[in-house]
């Protein structure tokens, strides 16, 4: 399956790597800020397929603190880097999950200094950048797009590889739930499951393992929550907001947030869901779904970030009122 990404482009992308594979070469993959499951997964899962390969001079990096989620430790971890210590010109340069390149931070500023960069996503909002760019909107993961890339260049999926990418496609299809599970999914799937991994452990340390502090602080803000049914056209608009008080209180870290949206999503009344994730004072984290009435990319890009049509995000200024009455101005 190649989706809808061109022949030749998959042709340019293999002849690039394999013309790294030579003693000295500088190679970096980057990833998007805060990395996710599949930002992480196909980024490090990529990266030992070419040390599979023979490429030695590897480095792995992503914007900000280089501290990853206890829950999305994974193999490949010893191959990353602050991004201050990322190669300055690498000879290849290949990004992974990031829409823009605002995603990765300083990062960036190696797509005008590599002799080659390839862009590996799945964002419809993808604003095209890289000198090759592998998009394909219809793939639940990048770690498919990734996959598709490692076959063409016969890499064996060991442990360590199928692992990562397991986490990574496991995590974008919300456990193979989403619409874009398809057939070719499932068939990577039962590849990597072939590999031998521990699915059952995997699918308990990301998705069903949280501290009793996380479990508390859960149903605090969930009894918070807000229904606007007149919201998104009379679709129906539910919101909850967590704030940096919430996090002292039950003595979590921000991370553990990141499964909050999806018990706010479930609400049958509201066709979009919006949660507020302080970051600071008057800073947050918005993430946004959608059953399928609303297409949230589209509020989370006028808004400043980006995503998929049912699940979006961006940073918002201001106070969390403010913010939600943004995005309801935007879901009309
Ligand atoms: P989240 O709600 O954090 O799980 O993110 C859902 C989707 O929205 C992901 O596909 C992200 O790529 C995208 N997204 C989240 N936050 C941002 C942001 N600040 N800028 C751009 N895209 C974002
Ligand atoms: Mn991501
Ligand atoms: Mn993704």
């Amino acid at each position: 399956v190649n989706g809808a990404i061109a022949e030749k482009d998959w042709a340019e992308a293999v002849a690039s790597v394999q013309s790294i594979i030579r003693p000295g070469a500088e190679v970096l993959l980057a990833c998007h800020v805060n990395p996710d499951g599949d930002a992480l997964g196909s980024m490090l899962g990529f990266a030992q397929g070419l040390q599979q390969l023979g490429v030695t001079g590897l480095q792995c990096s992503f914007p900000g603190p280089l501290s990853v989620p206890d829950p999305l430790h994974m193999p490949g971890m010893n191959l990353l880097v602050p991004e201050e210590q990322a190669y300055t010109a690498p000879d290849l340069l290949v990004t992974f999950d990031a829409a823009s390149t605002s995603r990765l931070g300083s990062l960036a500023q190696r797509l005008d200094s590599a002799a080659m960069s390839i862009v590996l996503d799945h964002h419809a909002s993808n604003s095209g950048f890289g000198k090759l760019s592998l998009v394909d909107p219809d793939a639940a993961a990048t770690a498919l797009v990734a996959a598709r890339l490692l076959d063409r260049l016969g890499v064996q999926y060991d442990l360590g590889i199928a692992e990562c990418l397991y986490i990574a496609l496991v995590t974008d299809t919300g456990s193979f739930k989403f619409d874009l599970t398809t057939p070719e999914v499932h068939e990577l799937a039962a590849r990597l499951v072939g590999s031998g991994i521990s699915v059952g452990a995997i699918s308990r340390r990301i998705f069903d393992t949280r501290p009793f502090g996380a479990v508390k602080l859960f149903g605090e803000v969930l009894g918070r929550a807000n229904l606007d049914p007149a919201a998104a056209q009379g679709r129906g608009m539910v919101t909850a907001v967590a704030t940096l008080d919430d996090l002292v209180k039950h003595n979590q870290p921000g991370y553990i947030l990141e499964a909050l949206i999806d018990s706010v999503r479930c609400t049958a009344e509201a066709d979009v869901a919006c949660l507020l994730k302080q970051v600071s004072e008057r800073e947050w984290a918005v993430s946004l779904r959608s059953k399928g009435g609303a297409d949230v990319s589209k509020v989370a890009v006028a808004l400043g970030g980006g995503g998929h049509r049912l699940a979006a995000g961006f940073t918002g200024r201001g106070s969390a009122d403010e913010i939600i009455e943004a995005v309801r101005a935007h879901l009309v």
